[in-house]
């Protein structure tokens, strides 16, 4: 199913189960702006490349607007659309005061030099320089960019509007980023996958899972699950997919991708066909890729106990909502909760960066924790108060703060 009409439909439902009055769900839907930008460059060797640049605002009602910049070539309107409005939820969700926007460029960045990454990221800049902003917009890493991108785009902002460093978070370390923000999703996914365990008398040592996507999310998590006693029995990317039932070593596969390595290549697990990882046996299954790979036909094969959304949209309405999943009794811990530590340390940077004081990185972790387990305790207490499972709990919860300070500000011209 199109992004956009699936994140929609999870958006129209909980409006109905809160009972919003129409107008006002449709105000909440609409994004507040849409901005499309042609970006050319000179390739190195001489010829001209252009790309189409996209930057969504979707809603700022709680704040300035925030969400990351992600270089894919699946990168479309409506993948950026849905993907803004799902900020807007989360940052609600962990009750951090922002809206929620989503940006990209549809390309292959590993087709792409450093340089010319660099000077695509430079002109994409130029062209939305005078619509981001520390308390309009803040744009952050997604996939496909990483702290160098977000040092590129402070650079060409700060060009136009003087030092700026709060106006893009998950930065270097160097030019005012947090402490503990590049392991934040990876962190939060861990921490929220905690709380649901613990609600159902578990915890992470001891149990099996398996994870797809192995880039920043994925290896993080997956670091953090194994040191905590959890076992990796199959990992995938877009290379392939590799299993081992004694548990993958995590810190030897990390190892060998930095060196270059694909993870396909790693001697530490048998290799196993990338269509069988996400129905593969385990406990908890943590997608940590792209959306939409939970669907309608594979949902019904899926043998986890749990499933975490580490990636945005991963499952399809339709394999949720004919309840495929949730007759098998899978239990889903939403996208919009799961995936929102990113976000929350994104949060903790700019503060940082306002405040000019940096935190060490002990109290980074501690917040993340303690908002993540506040956020959860509010879903649980949406879900019980409208009888709904996780995702409309954290949908209810997101929607309804949005729909709160909507309602606070008026809409007086
Ligand atoms: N790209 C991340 C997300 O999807 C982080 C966004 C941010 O830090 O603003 O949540």
């Amino acid at each position: 199913m199109n992004s956009l009409i699936a994140t929609s439909r999870n958006f129209r439902q909980a409006a109905r189960i809160l009972g919003l009055d129409s107008k006002l769900e449709k105000s909440l839907l609409i994004p507040f702006r849409e901005i499309k930008v042609e970006c050319t460059i000179p390739r190195d060797d001489g010829s001209l490349a252009s790309f189409v640049g996209f930057r969504v605002q979707h809603d700022n009602a709680r704040g300035p607007m925030k969400g990351g910049i992600r270089y894919h070539p699946e990168v479309d309107p409506d993948e950026v659309n849905a993907l803004a409005q799902l900020m807007t939820w989360k940052t609600a969700v962990v009750d951090i005061p922002y809206g929620g926007a989503k940006g990209g460029i549809g390309c292959t960045p590993r087709e792409l030099s450093i340089s010319e990454l660099e000077r695509l990221t430079r002109v994409f800049t130029q062209k939305i320089h005078d619509l981001i902003g520390i308390h309009t917009d803040v744009p952050a890493p997604d996939m496909g960019t990483n702290a160098q991108t977000m040092a590129w785009i402070l650079d060409e902002y700060s060009k136009f509007h003087g030092h700026s460093p709060a106006v893009v978070t998950g930065k270097p370390i160097d030019l005012g980023g947090s402490l503990g923000r590049e392991a934040a999703t990876g962190r939060g996914v861990v921490f929220a996958t905690e709380a649901l365990l613990a609600e159902h008398g578990k915890s992470i040592q001891g149990l099996t899972f398996v994870i797809q996507g192995f880039g920043n999310v994925g290896s993080w998590a997956a670091k953090l699950i194994q040191q905590r006693g959890g076992k990796i029995i199959a990992v995938g990317d877009v290379s392939g997919a590799i299993q081992n039932h004694n548990g993958i070593d995590i810190h030897a596969l990390i190892k060998h991708k930095e060196e270059g390595a694909s993870l396909i290549e790693f001697t530490g697990g048998d290799a196993m066909d990338l269509n069988e990882l996400l129905v593969h046996e385990c406990d908890v299954l943590i997608p940590c890729a792209l959306g939409g790979v939970l669907h309608r036909e594979n949902a019904a094969h899926v043998k986890a106990r749990y499933i975490i959304e580490a990636a945005n949209h991963p499952t399809d309405p339709e394999a949720d909502e004919v309840n495929i999943l949730s007759k098998k009794g899978v239990v889903i811990l939403p996208d919009i909760y799961a995936n929102a530590g990113g976000v929350t340390v994104s949060y903790f940077e700019w503060v940082q960066n306002i405040q000019g004081f940096m935190w060490n990185e002990e109290k980074v972790n501690l917040e993340l924790q303690r908002y993540m387990k506040s956020a959860f305790k509010n879903i649980k207490e949406m879900c019980r108060a409208y009888d709904c499972n996780l995702r409309m709990g954290a949908f209810t919860l997101g929607v309804s703060r949005v729909a709160r300070a909507t309602v606070l500000r008026g809409w007086e011209a």
